[in-house]
């Protein structure tokens, strides 16, 4: 007896904070899944489960927030609190339908730096009356049903006398209990994100903030806000004060071509059966125009887009202790020696839309005063297949100079893989994979997906040689990272730090890696071509690409290493390659 009498005073203890700000909570909740399936129906995501305890959790909080006030206030503060939640799911949901994007870091900086007629001239244009039959209609309904609940409440609550039915009590508390448990890791994640001291550290947590409620996805953007701004002002201060000592122009034109998401086991190039680069494949056979030499043994220092960018585009390397700012960015090296330096990318040019997971990747290609040191010319729009990037360099390549450094950024094969392909150059179907009895129909249709967009990527690259076989020219070709698609892991996507498997890093981590040459260059940099057939067998891993990068150049630089150079004698073979600059992907993969 004694004991069912604890018991229920416990439950009493834990229903306090709910018991008090009863409608509060219950229509916050609600808001919560409302905004969820807004967002997974707009953005073709799906549904994050945990979130479903994840609100509870933090409505809860709030509610022991709010329970700090006498009841006016409380009163008042909770008027205010809901106020903003419905505004921002409002906007929220306005953003998914119109622009199928969220409330993140790039809205925060587009909002920011619009002016007063931009924004109403947007509103002009976007804010017609049929947004009312989406998600914003269903949140204008909810505030209609709060409202006349709270007036209500006291006649309601007398008559059902929800808070004196024991079991009713007892479900609550559970249910909150059980919250607090699921919740708990993902809360830890977010504080450790509100405490970040740079976006290297925020990089760490960003996998897990995918879709969230409005009210967290616009703290995680301010937040991410402010650290990038950090960061970029500090590395633009840097990079306005480097300089080359010289530079011999050893090579007039170098390509340097990056993918995505590129998984090698997937790459005929690379042994699989199905033929998915049978361009790539020619290109290295006798006869052909130039020669490519396919690497058998690289690794990206990274499974995450924005980590691998900032440790490839600076001198940084993953396992170097000082941050990745203040090291010099290779483009701003190629500039400052005098080549002219054109960036085309199909992904990070400023857009609304632009993926959390990109977004410090990208941004500090796109900060201004970053982009004028880094680059001379580049793209103003991306393109629904990456092929346009061809369009783009037909544009800008009127301004080349004879030193030029081009680099291309493709969306490669890039998540949603289906939408990768034009539908005029898918050939792989579901039915190809029919002795996969260990996927069902649907995910045998993703793997076709998934190589038909390794197809069309090698048809872009192999487009995009095309336009340099005349020159004295060399492509090098690199996806940022590998990925997963129903290899030996029964998933897609990758996974975020940690935990790695040796599976794992062989289908997230291992790449293609190719460098190719003109006809003319291999006449005229005999010694370069035989450095890169010596050098197709080294452990490499692409953080060291700058290194490459500025020997093909011949730019001379205070932090160029030779041990880091792939093709100079001295190149270190025995690197511990550190992905994630801490787990030792050679070690792991002898465990295999
Ligand atoms: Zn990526």
């Amino acid at each position: 007896m004694k004991l069912l009498k604890t018991f229920n005073k416990i439950v009493d203890i834990i229903l306090i904070p709910i018991q008090k700000n009863s409608i509060f909570f219950c229509m916050m909740y609600l808001l919560g899944i409302v905004t969820t399936f807004t967002q997974v129906l707009a953005l073709h995501a799906k549904i994050p489960r945990i979130n479903f305890f994840t609100w509870i959790f933090d409505v809860y909080i709030i509610c022991i927030f709010l329970l700090l006030f006498p009841k006016k206030t409380r009163k008042f503060i909770r008027i205010c609190i809901a106020a903003c939640l419905y505004l921002l799911s409002i906007v929220d949901a306005f953003l998914n339908k119109l622009f199928y994007a969220k409330i993140g870091p790039e809205i925060i900086n587009l909002l920011l730096e619009t002016n007063q007629q931009e924004s109403r001239e947007f509103l002009d244009q976007y804010l017609k009356f049929d947004i009312i039959f989406s998600g914003v209609g269903v949140i204008l309904i909810l505030i209609l049903i709060h409202i006349i609940s709270e007036c209500y409440y006291k006649q309601l609550n007398h008559k059902i006398n929800f808070w004196y039915r024991p079991t009713f009590k007892n479900i609550c508390a559970f249910i909150t209990i059980i919250s607090f448990g699921i919740s708990i890791h993902s809360r830890i994640k977010l504080i450790q994100i509100m405490t970040a001291q740079n976006t290297a550290e925020t990089d760490l947590y960003i996998n897990n903030y995918t879709l969230n409620t409005p009210a967290n996805n616009l703290l995680f953007g301010l937040k991410m806000r402010q650290l990038a701004n950090r960061d970029f002002s500090l590395i633009a201060e840097h990079q306005e004060k480097i300089h080359v000592d010289s530079c011999t122009y050893t090579s007039k034109h170098i390509i340097f071509i990056i993918g995505e998401s590129y998984i090698k086991s997937h790459s005929q190039l690379y042994g699989y059966l199905l033929p998915t680069t049978p361009r790539q494949l020619k290109r290295t056979q006798k006869g052909a125009k130039g020669t490519l030499i396919p690497f058998s043994n690289v690794i990206s220092p990274a499974n995450l887009t924005s980590v691998v960018f900032k440790n490839i585009f600076s001198l940084h390397s993953i396992d170097d202790k000082n941050s990745w700012t203040s090291y010099a960015l290779f483009p701003v090296l190629f500039k400052d020696a005098g080549y002219h330096v054109t960036f085309i990318t199909n992904q990070f040019v400023k857009n609304i839309q632009q993926d959390v997971f990109n977004f410090s990747g990208g941004l500090f290609l796109n900060d201004n005063r970053l982009n004028k040191l880094q680059f001379d010319t580049r793209n103003t729009s991306t393109h629904q297949y990456d092929e346009g990037v061809l369009s783009d360099y037909d544009s800008l390549k009127r301004y080349n100079t004879g030193k030029d450094l081009t680099i291309f950024h493709l969306a490669g094969q890039h998540i949603y893989f289906d939408r990768r392909t034009p539908n005029e150059r898918k050939v792989f179907k579901e039915n190809d994979y029919r002795k996969r009895n260990d996927l069902n129909e649907k995910e045998r249709q993703t793997v076709a997906d998934y190589d038909n967009a390794t197809l069309y990527n090698d048809y872009v690259v192999d487009a995009i040689i095309e336009l340099f076989e005349k020159e004295d020219a060399i492509v090098i070709y690199m996806p940022d990272h590998g990925e997963e698609c129903y290899d030996s892991i029964h998933r897609v996507g990758r996974m975020p730090q940690g935990n790695y498997s040796p599976k794992m890093i062989v289908n997230e981590f291992e790449i293609p890696f190719w460098i190719w040459c003109s006809d003319s260059y291999i006449e005229k940099h005999p010694q370069i071509f035989n450095q890169i057939k010596e050098a197709k067998d080294r452990p490499f891993m692409t953080d060291d690409i700058p290194h490459l990068l500025l020997y093909l150049a011949g730019i001379q630089y205070k932090d160029y290493k030779e041990s880091k150079n792939i093709l100079c004698p001295l190149f270190d073979t025995k690197r511990k390659r550190m992905i994630d600059g801490t787990v030792n992907f050679d070690e792991m993969l002898k465990k295999k």
